[in-house]
């Protein structure tokens, strides 16, 4: 999929539009969730143009991978929720229902999280069926 310079967070890294901000290097952003899921949920983007995570594991530089990784904890770090813990996640296309086609790690903190995915286990045996 090409990537869409006029995306939702193409425009917040832009200026164009605002956001609640949590921290910025050179590069990532990371800003609160507009529809938060939890008491702390945040996203960090980079500031490059990536779609997805195989977009950008294929595409962004060493420097820029690094970058994205610290950011994550820098903005933990900000949100004071590193001693408590924190659960990170990204989505990748249709089945994954990402909304948003400029790469970004969502943050999630500020209660227990509980099972990692709603509707609790999927069986390992392959009794999981998609609709
Ligand atoms: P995803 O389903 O992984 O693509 O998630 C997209 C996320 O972006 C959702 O959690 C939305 O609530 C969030 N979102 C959409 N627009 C904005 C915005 N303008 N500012 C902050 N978060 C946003």
């Amino acid at each position: 999929m090409a990537y869409d310079p006029n995306n939702i967070f193409a425009r917040i890294l832009r200026g164009e539009l605002p956001c609640d901000k949590i921290h910025e290097d050179d590069f990532a952003l990371a800003f609160h969730d507009i529809n938060p899921q939890a008491p702390v949920h945040a996203l960090v983007i980079p500031k490059g143009a990536y779609v997805d995570m195989a977009d950008f594991a294929a595409n962004a530089s060493d420097a820029e991978i690094a970058g994205l990784s610290c950011a994550v904890a820098e903005t933990a770090r900000a949100l004071g929720v590193e001693e408590a813990g924190y659960r990170v996640l990204t989505n990748k296309g249709a089945d994954a229902h990402q909304e948003v086609m400029h790469l970004h790690l969502h943050l999630f903190a500020g209660r227990p999280l509980g099972p990692m995915l709603d509707g609790g286990d999927i069986p390992p045996d392959g009794r999981f069926k998609r609709e």
